[in-house]
């Protein structure tokens, strides 16, 4: 490989190269979009196209694509190529400016949850200069945002970028009021660590379950899982870290800062993590990562499974979203600095993160909401679905002190010590290792770990973004209206935390003592996507989104019909490949097993032995066989029972009923696959997949 500073970047459309390639005044408008939002002319466009166009085909592209996040989940692209036939029945190598802003695509086949009526199937792609294009795989890839006729986003971009404005907006006013007019722009910063599995190809392809459902169904849990904590930073086998180098290189040729990989805690589970940058870049960034994983994998014969929860009884992965917020003039104003207890801009914004995450745990429960995440949240790997803040001992007493009236910030604006705190004093808490906690303050950041890992890290900050724009709105207001300043902020930073400090817990979350606390402070436990998803039309949540432009009425009924059609989709899929496993692999498997059974004992009758425990083990299998199928006759039965059902009675009826029936099921054949000769088993066992890249 060559040295890492020789390629990092090389694929992608970013500054340095828009600096060289582009003249100088168009470079400038440029920024001034990205930066102030300016509007682009068209003239501009067109140049910016054509050099984009001239750089993308130096680097063996041939096509291009406006890369969007519809509500799949995943990402989009439809590909055109630049040719365009000449006079003289050749061609020329075309894309204009037009090309690059706005592209035009039938929308028909992708969720729009009644936004879009069906006789108007068109839906548009717009160019998100925010987010640097890139070629990939012969392809100038260029980041959009994906909406319908009438403008209603259909994607996860848009509100994303709508989020980021507006707590941009609403930061700054607090700045300002501080005295910080200069601060030009506030920025969002996320950092995802991403968890995965990666199992051998040929092994996974045996698994209808892990083929079409990305985990398993059924399995039998294996003699050896994580007891022994010697998967976790393990040493990396050859193979895994051929995989990751190949991932690493990739993702660096892709300007994306791939810092951290390791053994994660169960065994086939890794993780890898870069380093932060702009949300929106970051949400792009960890798509196309985990685009990146999946199809590496294929090339080194193994597959990554990005499931919350691709076996049970082992641990399931997440997405820990690292979450911050900092000026153009480079201070994090989640920095505690030297010292937090003077430092009031900081306890303001940590306060206005800890009434937020109070007032909307509602909707942040929601924001991680989906069938696949609920298997993980609450089992003992990860976070509960009760929403709890982790600050620690230090920072609890600090505002402790404030509530009680021992510390008080005498005068704010000379106390602050605002972006110089060279040496901090302030030592990160040692119990900031709790790893129990769903959001968690990590020395400068706050970590929101509840994100599942197939997910877009979109949804999340969407919420979050919104829901801290809002308090910081009150704020603003409030401080606005002040008549003695540094009196306004002490009294913000007392009745936030007195209002919404139920909110903090330092404890063990997954402890049972937390969840009979939790409901004491009055805490929701939303446990499943079902009781979370109808958060996004809450009337209190749908004003806070519309006052702050993200989402309007028509766009939230639709992301919660979105929703709740996926988990009941997904179940339904489950349902159907587990009874195809059963109904075309395990009870035939049965049926031969228990003929060789009968076979054997009938052969002992005749030389008149004891045939006791083979009989016994004939009657288990036979009553297994038996019971899996009446299993798959009550799948049947409830199948077409939920099928007419409006949406929301048809997803809590694919949670109530479908799903225990499939558990039901799993249990008997999971019984039997625990007896069975190996070789008659008609699936790899948990041990054959676990331990299958060697
Ligand atoms: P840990 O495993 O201890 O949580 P990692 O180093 O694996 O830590 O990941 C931490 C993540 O947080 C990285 O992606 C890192 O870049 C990110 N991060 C660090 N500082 C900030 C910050 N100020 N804002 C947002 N993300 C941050
Ligand atoms: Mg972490």
């Amino acid at each position: 490989m060559k040295p890492v500073d020789e390629f990092f970047g090389c694929k992608v459309f970013n500054d340095t190269v828009m600096k060289q390639m582009l003249p100088e005044d168009v470079y400038q408008s440029l920024k001034r979009t990205v930066e102030l939002g300016e509007k682009l002319s068209l003239k501009t466009a067109d140049v910016i196209a054509e050099k984009m166009k001239e750089w993308a085909i130096s680097l063996g592209a041939t096509h291009f694509t406006h890369w969007f996040q519809p509500m799949t989940g995943i990402t989009a692209e439809k590909h055109d190529s630049f040719i365009q036939p000449s006079k003289d029945g050749g061609i020329i190598m075309a894309f204009s400016g037009k090309n690059l802003i706005k592209g035009e695509s039938d929308a028909s086949s992708f969720p729009s949850g009644g936004l879009r009526a069906t006789f108007e199937a068109r839906g548009y792609t717009a160019w998100d200069p925010t987010s640097y294009a890139f070629v990939k795989d012969g392809t100038l890839y260029i980041p959009t945002c994906f909406c319908s006729f009438d403008g209603s986003s259909l994607d996860k971009k848009t509100p994303l970028l709508r989020s980021i404005e507006a707590i941009d907006k609403q930061a700054k006013r607090i700045l300002k009021a501080f005295g910080l007019g200069d601060v030009k722009k506030v920025t969002v910063n996320v950092g995802c660590e991403q968890e995965y599995f990666l199992i051998d190809k040929k092994i996974a392809e045996l698994r209808p379950d892990i083929t079409l459902c990305g985990r398993t169904l059924l399995g039998y849990k294996p003699p050896k899982g994580q007891e022994m904590d010697d998967h976790y930073y393990g040493a990396i086998n050859y193979r895994i870290a051929e995989y990751m180098r190949a991932l690493d290189h990739s993702l660096w040729e892709h300007g994306v800062y791939a810092k951290t990989k390791h053994n994660e805690v169960a065994p086939a589970q890794h993780e890898l993590a870069p380093v932060f940058t702009d949300a929106n870049t970051a949400t792009d960034q960890n798509q196309l990562t985990m685009d990146y994983m999946k199809s590496i994998a294929i090339r080194h014969d193994m597959v990554c499974l990005l499931h919350e929860k691709p076996f049970s009884a082992v641990n399931g992965s997440g997405k820990h979203n690292n979450w911050s917020l900092s000026t153009d003039t480079g201070v994090n104003l989640l920095d505690p600095g030297k010292n937090p207890r003077d430092n009031a801009l900081f306890l303001l914004f940590l306060v206005a993160v800890i009434s937020a995450v109070d007032e909307y745990q509602d909707i942040l429960r929601a924001s991680v909401a989906s069938a696949s995440n609920d298997h993980r949240l609450g089992s003992n790997e990860a976070p509960p679905a009760i929403i709890s803040i982790f600050l620690g001992e230090e920072l609890t007493h600090i505002l402790d002190c404030f509530e009680t009236g021992e510390t008080f910030v005498q005068d704010v604006k000379q106390k602050m010590q605002f972006g110089i705190h060279t040496a901090p004093s302030f030592t990160r808490d040692s119990t900031d290792r709790n790893r129990t906690s769903p959001f968690a303050f990590t020395g400068n950041k706050f970590e929101f770990r509840m994100v599942g890992s197939s997910a877009s890290v979109a949804g999340p900050n969407i919420v979050l973004n919104t829901a801290v724009a809002e308090i910081l709105s009150r704020f603003a207001d409030k401080l606005a209206d002040a008549d003695d300043f540094n009196t306004a902020v002490n009294t913000l930073i007392r009745e936030g935390y007195a209002n919404h400090k139920r909110i903090i817990f330092n404890g063990n979350n997954y402890s049972a003592e937390w969840e009979e606390e939790a409901k004491k402070r009055g805490l929701l436990n939303l446990k499943t996507a079902v009781d979370a998803i109808p958060s996004y039309v809450a009337p209190k949540n749908v004003e806070t989104f519309i006052k702050h432009g993200v989402f309007n009425n028509a766009e939230l009924l639709s992301r919660c019909d979105i929703l709740l059609e996926n988990y009941y989709t997904t179940v339904n899929i489950e349902c159907l490949t587990l009874k195809n496993m059963l109904n075309n692999y395990v009870i035939p498997a049965c049926f031969k097993f228990e003929k060789q059974l009968a076979e054997l004992i009938a052969a002992k009758t005749q030389i008149d032995v004891d045939r006791e425990e083979e009989l016994k083990y004939l009657s288990f299998v036979t009553d297994g066989a038996k019971k899996l199928i009446a299993s798959v006759k009550k799948m049947d039965e409830l199948l077409v029972k939920v099928s007419p059902l409006p949406v929301y009675e048809k997803t809590k009826a694919y949670r109530d009923l479908i799903l225990p029936a499939m558990d039901d099921a799993r249990k008997t054949s999971d019984e039997l696959e625990a007896v069975f000769p190996k070789d008659q088993w008609p699936f790899p066992s948990y041990t054959d997949i676990l331990y299958s890249v060697k």
